[in-house]
């Protein structure tokens, strides 16, 4: 988390420090997907593990066909209080722009496959290059699998994958937006736009 809080001017904006209580209550980690139009405009992928947020930039979004590979960089582990974040982080800012919280839910780690024979535990797994997960989301249902592609260390890269599952709660669900600037918010029905017109201009960690 000292590199999440090390990027950021809590003053300036209104991201949470992570500093609140930690997990309460019991029941399966949490995943969310945020749409951000920073820079260059990408989705946030974020698996809770170990009480934060192991977070990735994937600027495709996450695919709805196993015939789809997806570039997930890694990025900083971000405060568990952050699945909820949706606002503008304001010019000037780390990752300055606006963010929709696109979906989220919970997530079951899938049982050791082809894959992971070791049976590793899923914190363990993910240090290790590969966990595979069925996601439980309003608009994301389904298999998917993250995979260390290059090095390890600081500039290594992942892809997000959809994976050919059978069974119950394997397969349906949809994948990323081919539009996200018109997607809508899973917390609040919102668009990019509309939750950049609703910030308050006057107020702290606005846009200036
Ligand atoms: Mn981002």
């Amino acid at each position: 988390m000292r590199t999440y809080r090390g990027k950021r001017h809590f003053g300036r904006t209104r991201e949470p420090h992570g500093d609140g209580p930690g997990r309460t209550g019991g029941g399966d980690p949490r995943f969310v997907v945020q749409i951000h139009d920073a820079s260059t405009l990408h989705f946030d992928f974020r698996l809770e593990v170990d009480g934060v947020l192991k977070s990735w930039s994937v600027p495709k979004g996450p695919p709805s066909d196993p015939a789809q590979k997806r570039l997930a960089v890694p990025t900083e582990d971000h405060p568990l209080e952050y699945r909820e974040f949706e606002g503008v982080i304001a010019e000037g800012e780390y990752g300055a722009g606006t963010v929709v919280v696109w979906d989220e839910g919970t997530y079951r780690p899938l049982p050791p496959g082809r894959r992971d024979r070791r049976g590793l535990p899923f914190a363990d797994a993910l240090a290790d290059g590969h966990v595979s997960f069925r996601l439980h989301g309003a608009k994301l249902r389904g298999d998917y699998a993250l995979t260390r592609f290059r090095g390890g260390g600081k500039r290594d890269s992942w892809l997000l994958v959809r994976e050919r599952s059978t069974g119950k709660g394997g397969g349906s669900g949809r994948g990323a937006p081919a539009d996200p600037a018109r997607a809508r918010s899973v917390r609040s029905g919102r668009t990019l736009r509309q939750v950049a017109a609703a910030e308050p201009a006057d107020d702290e960690g606005s846009r200036r």
